[in-house]
């Protein structure tokens, strides 16, 4: 049921917002637990928090936000019908990176969100997000090239800030997100014809944790 898979996402937020586990919540001043739609077909995965989204509590609100949302509706879409986290949920001083104890603190909340949304193509922005799911390869080798598996597909993108300070890049950028439709075809016609055409939101049971949804897959 969506209400309550929406009421499980919203317990995580609540735990996002008070948690301490790491330093950044020293220094931020709201935590960014995620935005969209609990019954998202597609989640996209950014790096961290910067000023603004700090400021709001709200994920990719600033430049790079307005840049995501253009993005987005290249596909017809829009953020409430997506879902929009990251990999850590507090903004690092300075916009500086994500350290690793960091991330490793943090890898709970967004493996929680994964497990509840469920989400058929998982979109990494960046490098941080993309080390999630793939150990190796560069982003400017492996963007744009779907990998295919337990039943969804994993989308390395460019972070859109990247694309806004690298004007030669959002030629590319822009052509990889024209391609989620027809990646998201490719996902469910491999579940149609694995008999798996929806995944299980059974809220009774535990979702299937043989996949190695968070690991480094490929
Ligand atoms: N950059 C990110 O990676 N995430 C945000 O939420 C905003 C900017």
């Amino acid at each position: 049921m969506s209400e309550d898979r929406s009421a499980k996402l919203e317990a995580i937020a609540a735990e996002i917002r008070v948690c301490t586990a790491c330093r950044l919540y020293e220094e931020a001043n709201n935590a960014v637990p995620g935005y969209g739609n609990v019954d998202a077909e597609i989640l996209f995965i950014g790096e961290g928090p910067g000023a603004n989204e700090d400021r709001e509590g709200l994920p990719f609100i600033g430049r790079s936000g307005k840049y995501l949302d253009y993005l987005i509706d290249l596909i017809g879409l829009n953020r409430e019908q997506v879902f929009i986290t990251n990999v850590v949920k507090h903004r690092a001083p300075d916009n500086r990176d994500p350290r690793p104890d960091e991330m490793v603190a943090c890898d709970h909340f967004l493996q929680r969100q994964f497990e509840i949304i469920d989400p058929l193509v998982v979109a990494t922005l960046g490098r941080f997000s993309m080390g999630k799911y793939f150990a190796k390869g560069k982003i400017t080798q492996i963007h744009g090239q779907p990998k295919y598996a337990d039943g969804r597909a994993y989308y390395p993108l460019f972070h859109p800030a990247a694309a806004l300070r690298n004007p030669g890049l959002r030629h590319d950028m822009e052509d990889d997100i024209r391609r989620i439709p027809e990646i998201l075809a490719e996902v469910k016609r491999r579940r149609e014809a694995d008999g798996q055409s929806k995944p299980a939101n059974d809220d009774n049971q535990p979702s299937n944790d043989d996949d190695p949804k968070q690991q480094s897959l490929f």
